[in-house]
């Protein structure tokens, strides 16, 4: 393309609230073949609520849900800004922890009153030693549901099932529709359970789902699928979604993510909508038509 190309095609854009950071983008971005997404806070609000909270015997409502609010008190992970919203809308009293540890991908923990208080994924659980197979069914249906379900243990057991929804954001389904008629496969890379992301790509038309990807994992997934399909463009959100954006031929940041994601990327689209993808590569196609 025409410096003078590039020219008008990143004015376009500007126009639609995408924001082209390197001119590269506009050229490659007509070449892209698939599409990999990040799901929470990408495909979805990011802004998860307690939904479910199963006890397994011998504990009670009320005393699990205050040491667990407690404990995410420390997190910053959207999950942990759910449970201590449950938690305050309950008016329960949160104790002081002491110790807070962040595994991440696998959850956090942290000392409340003395007692160990562990909350996370089921891998999280098996880490633990921590048979979850009280819960399974329970799991299985809240993954079916879309929801995310977490566990919880107290001094060493066991306590809880606990599940968190995310709702999709409005404009996510007509992009993906944009998407598959502009051509492109569509694939979700996500580090929560696998039954829940299937659940939410079904909804949602996606082609492909790569779950329970740890930190580290998004990067390996786009190389696999560049591979696999050829030009790839990312789209995140995420401080753990970085590496990706760099990795992928095309990295686009959701404007309302974090400052992390916002550097690493080539595309920035300036509102929160997914709908700014499919435009941009419809951008891209249109200016390097008008060039030839
Ligand atoms: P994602 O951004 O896709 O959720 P993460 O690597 O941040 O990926 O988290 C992966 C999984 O680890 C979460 O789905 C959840 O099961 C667990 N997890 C992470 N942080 C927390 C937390 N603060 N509280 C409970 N579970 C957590
Ligand atoms: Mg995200």
């Amino acid at each position: 393309a025409t410096p003078t190309s590039i020219m008008v095609g990143t004015g376009r854009g500007a126009e639609m609230g995408v924001l082209f950071r390197r001119g590269e983008a506009l050229q490659l971005l007509k070449e892209a073949k698939v599409v990999a997404l990040d799901k929470t806070g990408t495909l979805t609000e990011g802004k998860p609520a307690l939904t479910d909270l199963d006890l397994a015997e011998g504990f009670e409502r009320k005393d699990v849900l205050a040491k667990i609010a407690a404990v995410e008190v420390h997190s910053e992970h959207p999950i942990a800004r759910a449970i201590v919203e449950a938690a305050k809308a309950e008016g329960l009293d949160l104790p002081k922890v002491t110790g807070f540890d962040s595994v991440t991908g696998f959850g956090v923990e942290a000392e409340v009153g003395g007692v160990r208080v562990e909350i996370g994924a089921d891998r999280f659980m098996a880490k633990l030693g921590l048979d979850t197979a009280l819960f399974t069914e329970t799991a299985n249906r809240l993954g079916d549901e879309g929801k995310t379900p977490l566990y919880a243990a107290i001094d060493g057991k066991l306590a809880a099932i606990v599940a968190v929804a995310d709702p999709i954001k409005k404009t996510t389904p007509e992009a993906i529709e944009a998407l598959h008629d502009l051509g492109l496969k569509v694939v979700m890379i996500t580090g929560d359970n696998r039954r829940t992301a299937e659940a939410i790509a079904r909804r949602l038309g996606i082609d492909e789902v790569v779950a329970e990807v740890l930190p580290d994992g998004k990067v390996d997934a786009v190389k696999r699928l560049k591979a696999k399909y050829g030009r790839l463009a990312f789209v995140g959100d995420g401080i753990n979604d970085a590496p990706a954006l760099a990795q992928a031929d095309v990295g686009l940041a959701i404007g309302t993510g974090t400052d992390v994601a916002i550097e690493a990327a080539d595309v920035v689209l300036m509102s929160g909508s997914l709908k700014g993808v499919p435009n941009a590569i419809a951008i891209s196609q249109a200016t390097i038509r008008n060039i030839k």
